[in-house]
């Protein structure tokens, strides 16, 4: 394969303006023509991973097959692209770290001061050019997280000078700004882009594209006058409107011709045009719905929007295939109980209860799902959200009232879910967690069987709790069957309910694997099931 070309995101003037779904796109319209292509997310934070973050902190926690616990930019580059991020793809400043302070020990660097320049840079530089040399790829997409400026993106900005001083036009460097409209002016205003250009250049890096975030069309003149202050082409200014969708973002940057001016810069054949006819059937299905349905979230952090950004995902993409507007409510669990519950959930055509940890909202899950339970409701439990219908099936169906799980309570007489041995000797929190991908066998007689269509599949994890085996007879004697096995260590993936229109729980996070290729069948499934149970009311 020929020379990878790294392509370089960068963000300025403010956060938030959507590098992540701009580099997605890119890589979207890239792929779109043909080549090959992978995202990579690098973060300034000391954290080592983001899996201990709280998503007060930082959102959703993104898990990849081999188990890596990254940023949830690496779902959008996924969803997007439909081909699968790993390790390499997500690394942080805590991490580079680790791996220079590492080598210092083992004595790598004997006899030397090490120092940012030229061993963190180096060791960035390392991390970039791993995906490359693979030989898988004509595109290595590097979004740099933060705003130039910022003190601890520095190390990255220096690695981008010297990567494109190097490589020259196998290097490209996108700079996204915001354009902002003054009202009282009644103008856009280019000064912010000016000066974030200035910051970067002070740091020896000319950006080659700039990507113009904005809420009105930038009108005639504006594009000539960022190329002027900012040594850029007029055709290297590229607009990005606010979108209706964020699956509506490569649409338009196929319009503005992002990919095209990346082709040019880094020397590439630009003779195809990108082939995004499944893309926009996508959409069109997306946004011209025949039916609508309603589905509870319930969880407790309601309030974030971006906690449970990749189930939002999946139900986009159940709504496309299933040509049905999906309403997704948010109910806050810490809210439910008995007494309010029919109040609460009455209106839904389907409840989710999401994954979580600890102790704060697990009544109202537990009293959210008895409701789904007995009033046929379609529920769907992922991972906490299953554990806590067992715990709910114990309590009320076997008369097990101080069922629970260990997690939330020790010294339970009915520890109906427990730690995983494997876990029992585990003391740190960082990565320690049953991590990524696990086979799954399918019993042949369930709803998951004819929902997936095959008996072996293979889903993504993060948990330390599990199914408690030596109740398992006792659950299946009074309906709820286990119907999804890990058949190495017979630890219970998946349970549904025989006497249920759609009661289904989850060990695995299936939402980490729904993409705008691939919906994933459960979602798919779910949804509809929503829609027969709208119907009928
Ligand atoms: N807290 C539970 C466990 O550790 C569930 C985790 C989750 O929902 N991701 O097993």
């Amino acid at each position: 394969m020929a020379q990878t070309k790294y392509i370089f995101v960068l963000g300025g003037v403010a956060s938030s303006l959507g590098k992540g779904i701009i580099s997605a796109s890119l890589a979207k319209l890239l792929q779109a023509r043909g080549f090959s292509v992978t995202i990579q997310k690098l973060d300034p934070y000391i954290n080592v991973d983001p899996g201990t973050l709280n998503p007060y902190e930082h959102g959703e926690c993104y898990v990849t097959e081999d188990g890596a616990e990254t940023d949830l930019d690496l779902g959008h580059y996924e969803r997007f692209s439909n081909v699968p991020t790993s390790q390499s793809n997500n690394v942080t400043t805590g991490r580079i770290y680790q791996t220079v302070i590492e080598k210092e020990r083992k004595g790598d660097y004997l006899g030397q001061t090490v120092q940012v320049i030229p061993h963190i840079t180096d060791e960035i530089k390392r991390s970039i050019k791993i995906l490359g040399n693979t030989g898988k790829y004509d595109f290595v997409i590097t979004e740099i997280g933060g705003t130039v400026g910022d003190i601890e993106s520095l190390p990255y900005i220096e690695t981008v000078r010297q990567m494109r001083w190097e490589m020259g036009r196998d290097c490209c460097v996108i700079h996204l700004t915001l354009v902002p409209f003054l009202s009282a002016a009644g103008e856009l205003k280019t000064k912010p882009t000016q000066h974030s250009v200035k910051t970067l250049l002070e740091s020896g890096v000319q950006p080659d594209i700039i990507v113009c975030r904005t809420e009105h069309p930038l009108y005639d003149g504006l594009k000539e006058k960022i190329a002027l202050f900012c040594n850029v082409d007029a055709s290297s200014v590229i607009e990005s409107r606010d979108a209706r969708t964020i699956y509506q973002v490569p649409l338009m940057m196929r319009d503005e011709a992002l990919d095209a001016e990346v082709l040019r810069k880094t020397r590439m054949p630009i003779e195809t045009a990108p082939d995004l006819k499944k893309w926009e059937e996508f959409l069109y299905k997306l946004e011209n719905p025949t039916s609508e349905v309603t589905i509870g979230l319930v969880g407790k952090y309601v309030e974030l929007k971006d906690a449970y950004k990749s189930i939002n995902e999946s139900f986009v993409h159940a709504s496309a295939t299933n040509e049905c507007k999906v309403n997704v409510k948010l109910v806050h669990s810490e809210e439910v109980n008995r007494k309010n519950v029919a109040k609460k959930l009455d209106e839904l055509d389907g409840i989710l209860v999401a994954p979580g940890f600890g102790e704060r909202g697990i009544e109202g899950k537990i009293e959210a799902i008895r409701y789904a339970r007995e009033n046929k409701i379609p529920f769907f439990g992922i991972c906490l959200g299953m554990q806590c219908a067992v715990i709910e099936f114990g309590r009320n169906v076997l008369g097990y009232k101080s069922a629970h799980s260990t997690e939330m309570n020790p010294d339970t007489k009915y520890p109906v879910i427990d730690l995983m041995e494997e876990q029992k000797k585990i003391k740190g929190l960082g990565g320690t967690m049953r991590l990524g991908v696990y086979p799954c066998t399918i019993n042949k007689k369930s709803k998951v069987y004819d929902i997936y269509q095959t008996s072996h599949i293979q889903e993504r994890h993060r948990h330390r709790f599990e199914f408690n085996n030596e109740y398992l007879n006792q659950f299946e004697e009074y309906g709820m069957r286990c119907v999804g096995i890990n058949p190495n260590e017979n630890l219970v993936e998946i349970i549904e309910l025989d006497d249920h229109p759609w009661f289904i729980g989850v060990q695995f996070h299936p939402e980490y694997r729904s993409t705008v290729a691939a919906p994933h069948p459960l979602f798919v499934d779910f949804v509809a099931a929503a829609m027969t149970h709208h119907s009928k009311k």
